[in-house]
């Protein structure tokens, strides 16, 4: 199989609707700093990757008015799985020997020019713009990628690579916007009109479009900054204006937007008032019975990890009963249940908690986009009370978590719920189910070894976070507000996690090279895949986690993922919010034999030195410990350049030894109050801020207490990119330790 139908096979069975190719020459008259060549130079073809929405979640979602999302929040969880198949297929065009660098789906970018790019709100790659130079779409009136199949209803990704992929053709048929204005007149902040400054006019591989050139400001005022419609809409928005009314109002919540609701291309656009205001979608239901397309939810039921899945009709809801489905979806005749069973040992666990919603919100979402690509109408996210109609179709379980999905499809009834108890997996089958479910390295440790290690850090600092912490009460947007919080840094143990912990599986995923390749130093001056590809691997080491928990369970074991076993590391600051710092978990990775620790702090695989994330499970299945690595790896054939491109010289020379089973390893001490002060904090700007257009650039104080901390951040001037700050951590991009790439076989 050719490389381009690989991504397209990988795309499409991870829930891609439309998969194109775009040669690097069709973004010709992009700005470098937003172009392929400008992200990674040598870039030669952009993949490009669409989910359709559900029609049902724009038709009905939005109402009674633009900022109750309600079912329209499923485009959040499109935007993850967007994620997903942008990291996926990076690290599969990897794998080929090429270069390749995806790109987030939303939700990280540039609020101002930035030097000499005159562009606001810019991303690293406008998706919209890409997917007209992949054959997937025309730019509307709304500045929105409209595409044939399902109008402006597609959200994008896209990759970028040094593979010569064949290009998909340039689309050609009818126009798909007819200027009829539905977006100009459905717009309350009345976008396409005020503040305008003309057209705007892009050229994308020889098409030429225009539309208003709005202020991104007054669209973004509820779109982005969440701030109430029901404010009057001032004459002119600036940030100052978005800041003044942040402090005055506060924020309300994100809106549907309604120059993609009202839009339908014309080939497609249906009016059926008695359903919904807006346009709906023209489609024809496909010629399956109802037994195939339960057959399609069964698949999703069985690739999902689901324990429960449930159909009944609409019309047995009794209308004199609590749940009414047709409320939710006018033209409802089906019901589905679909469930997870709380996982054994989560006891209110955060992140195994986030996971089930994830699988549950994923499976909801995946069923009925199935059937709404059938041509049936379907729509999860709905206010109807899931517990309610798990009860009613007959699998309600107090132990199992459930989300619901209407459709006007027929299915046929059934009831299925997966309780086969299974034997416990042997090491060797771990390591394969993980790999299998896309961790890059795998090894494991006892209780033995924990003790013996814990034996050896006596007397030793080898914590790397402050006892003192200054956290941001504000909002997302605008000044920080610091609150001083007091914690006790003490090393935990699997015990501290899970009660009757016997043994710990290592999970590490390997960051696709160009991400830290690029990092700061292409013409994009760009942080923003780093942060994203960090990002993702926690994500989806969570995804891998969670299929070994459920292994666990069904074979009557618990297990728990943890971000940082020892609990000794810190975090760091991103667009998505805070994350586990390159030095969680590194105690654990290197336990479990697959890391030594750098002078930089963090752990380094003899497979891809520093470039990798981990998450740890810990679990009261019995489980050999595999053999420690032999060694310190890379450094000690290093010039350290880690240690002096620290922009704040949090990394000391000299350091400690940990002596365990008769190996020693080095552990740098870290000046932990200093490394925040860049990576948590986001007060150096060569550790990030700059790339945004920051100009924080505050020295490590004297005085290093958490006060000191608190009046840095209070007269900071953050603005509104304090949401969008994207660090690069000096030491770990100028890391020359690479490894040896590919999948090391490890000990069974
Ligand atoms: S609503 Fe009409 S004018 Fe606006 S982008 Fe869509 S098709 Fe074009
Ligand atoms: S730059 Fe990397 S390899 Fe070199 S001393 Fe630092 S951690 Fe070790
Ligand atoms: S480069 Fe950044 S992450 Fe690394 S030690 Fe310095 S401040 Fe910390």
């Amino acid at each position: 199989m050719s490389l381009k139908r690989e991504i397209e096979a990988l795309a499409r069975g991870m829930g891609a609707d439309l998969v194109g190719v775009a040669p690097v020459e069709r973004f010709a008259n992009a700005p470098l700093r937003m172009s392929p060549q400008g992200l990674m130079p040598g870039a030669r073809s952009v993949v490009v990757a669409a989910i359709h929405h559900p029609d049902a979640a724009v038709e009905l979602g939005g109402e009674p008015r633009q900022q109750v999302v309600g079912p329209y929040a499923v485009q959040y969880w499109m935007n993850s799985r967007l994620d997903d198949i942008s990291f996926r297929v990076a690290r599969l065009i990897e794998s080929h020997g090429h270069r390749a660098l995806p790109i987030a789906s939303s939700n990280i970018w540039r609020y101002h020019p930035y030097k000499d790019l005159n562009v606001s709100f810019a991303p690293d790659l406008v998706h919209r713009y890409a997917a007209v130079a992949a054959g997937l779409a025309e730019i509307g009136w709304n500045n929105l990628a409209l595409t044939p199949e399902f109008g402006p209803r597609a959200r994008f990704v896209s990759i970028v690579t040094d593979a010569a992929l064949e290009p998909t053709p340039m689309y050609d048929g009818p126009p798909l916007c007819d200027r009829c204005m539905a977006c100009v007149r459905h717009c309350p902040m009345d976008t396409f009109r005020k503040e305008t400054k003309g057209l705007a006019s892009v050229e994308i591989g020889g098409q030429r479009y225009e539309f208003p050139q709005t202020n991104k400001w007054r669209c973004a005022w509820a779109e982005n900054f969440d701030l109430s419609l029901s404010i009057p809409a001032p004459e002119k928005v600036t940030e100052e204006v978005i800041l003044e009314n942040l402090e005055r109002y506060g924020q309300d919540g994100g809106a549907e937007g309604n120059c993609l609701k009202f839009c339908m291309v014309p080939e497609r656009r249906v009016s059926d008032p008695q359903y919904c205001k807006a346009p709906r979608r023209k489609k024809t239901p496909s010629a399956e019975t109802p037994a195939e397309l339960l057959g399609r939810l069964n698949r999703i039921f069985e690739d999902g990890l689901l324990d429960v899945l449930a159909v009944g009709r609409a019309a047995d809801f009794a209308e004199d009963g609590p749940v009414h489905p047709r409320l939710h979806l006018p033209d409802a005749v089906s019901v589905v249940s679909v469930g997870i069973r709380v996982p054994r040992g989560a006891g209110g666990h955060p992140d195994l908690d986030a996971q089930v919603r994830r699988r549950l919100v994923y499976a909801a979402m995946d069923m009925a986009h199935e059937l709404d690509i059938q041509g049936y109408s379907a729509i999860c996210l709905t206010r109807i009370h899931d517990t309610l109609v798990a009860e009613r179709l007959g699998v309600f379980d107090g132990e199992v978590r459930f989300a619901t999905v209407l459709t006007s499809a027929e299915l046929p009834s059934t009831r299925r719920c997966d309780h086969a108890k299974v034997a416990a997996p042997t090491a060797a089958e771990i390591r394969d189910l993980c790999r299998a479910a896309g961790a890059d390295l795998v090894g494991m440790f006892d209780m033995d070894r924990f003790a013996a290690f814990r034996e050896a850090a006596k007397g030793l600092d080898l914590a790397s976070r402050p006892a003192e912490e200054v956290e941001d009460k504000g909002l997302i947007y605008g000044p920080f507000v610091p609150a001083v919080t007091h914690r006790e840094v003490a090393m935990r143990g699997p015990e501290d996690w899970l009660a009757g912990a016997r043994s710990v599986v290592v999970l590490g995923m390997h960051l696709p090279d160009a991400a830290l390749d690029t990092a700061k130093t292409t013409p994009a001056e760009t942080v923003g895949p780093y942060v994203f590809a960090c990002h993702e691997s926690v994500q989806l080491l969570q995804d891998v986690g969670y299929q070994l928990i459920r292994r666990l369970n069904r074979s009557g074991h618990a297990g728990v993922p943890v971000a940082d076993l020892t609990a000794l590391a810190s975090t760091v600051k991103s667009p998505r919010g805070m994350l586990p710092d390159m030095r969680s978990n590194r105690f654990a990775a290197l336990l479990a034999g697959l890391a030594t620790i750098g002078r930089n702090g963090s752990p380094l695989t003899p497979e891809f030195g520093v470039r990798q994330r981990f998450l740890a499970v810990v679990t009261d299945l019995p489980l050999p410990s595999d053999p420690l690595l032999p060694g310190d790896l890379f450094c000690p054939k290093c010039d350290g350049r880690c240690v002096s491109s620290c922009p704040t010289a949090a990394l000391r020379d000299g350091g400690m030894v940990l002596a365990i089973e008769g190996t020693e390893f080095h552990v740098p001490s870290v000046d932990a109050f200093a490394c925040d002060w860049a990576k948590r904090l986001a007060l150096s700007g060569k550790e990030g801020p700059q790339y945004v257009g920051m100009e924080t650039d505050a020295p490590v104080p004297e005085d290093r207490t958490a006060s000191a901390v608190a009046a840095a951040v209070a007269h900071t001037t953050w603005g509104v990119q304090k949401r969008y700050l994207t660090i690069g951590e000096e030491c770990i991009r100028v890391c020359p330790a690479k490894g040896q790439g590919g999948r090391a076989s490890q000990p069974e």
